[in-house]
């Protein structure tokens, strides 16, 4: 988190590796505020607990954008295929380009939404079927508010506490 206890990133979620988090322990970078209680580190000279959730000691100015990612796009569109209306898992989605990459159709917010695989083939390189929404780029706040109803699991309960959700904890 940053140094006012919010995420430093929501989309994608600012997590760090353990082996990063501990070096930055030792740097004096961040702080600690919670351990995992049962995940001991033992070396030959200490035995410590796994930081699971960290503060940065600087505060970090980050412009609150949403990047266009595959993630970030089924997210606008809550992982509906744009062309017949049925939710999907990530995997059997892909990125439909409006206007077709052979046309000169960007990759990007506003040439992109969510297809299926099998609406993505039929649709080929038409350019006479068109996806329920026009594409938009989100905006920030929206796009967290659907992420955070999603459904996905979190490694701690307290974990809640800083998203602002209410999520089960995953089984490690
Ligand atoms: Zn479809």
């Amino acid at each position: 988190m940053n140094a006012n206890f919010e995420p430093i990133s929501i989309l994608p979620l600012s997590v760090i590796d353990w082996r990063h988090a501990i070096k930055l322990m030792f740097l004096g970078r961040i702080t600690v505020i919670e351990t995992y209680p049962d995940w001991l580190i033992r070396s030959e000279k200490l035995t410590i607990n796994v930081p699971s959730v960290c503060v940065t000691k600087d505060y970090f100015h980050f412009k609150k954008g949403v990047r266009f990612s595959r993630y970030n796009m089924y997210l606008r569109d809550l992982f509906q295929c744009q062309y017949c209306n049925d939710v999907f898992d990530f995997e059997d989605l892909t990125i439909d380009h409006v206007v077709p990459r052979v046309s000169g159709g960007k990759t990007n917010w506003t040439n992109c939404v969510t297809a299926c695989k099998t609406c993505n083939f039929n649709k080929g390189s038409k350019t006479n079927i068109l996806p329920r929404i026009k594409p938009y780029k989100p905006d920030y706040y929206a796009l967290v508010k659907k992420w955070k109803e999603m459904p996905f699991t979190v490694r701690q309960e307290s974990w809640n506490q800083y998203l602002g959700t209410d999520k089960k904890v995953a089984n490690r």
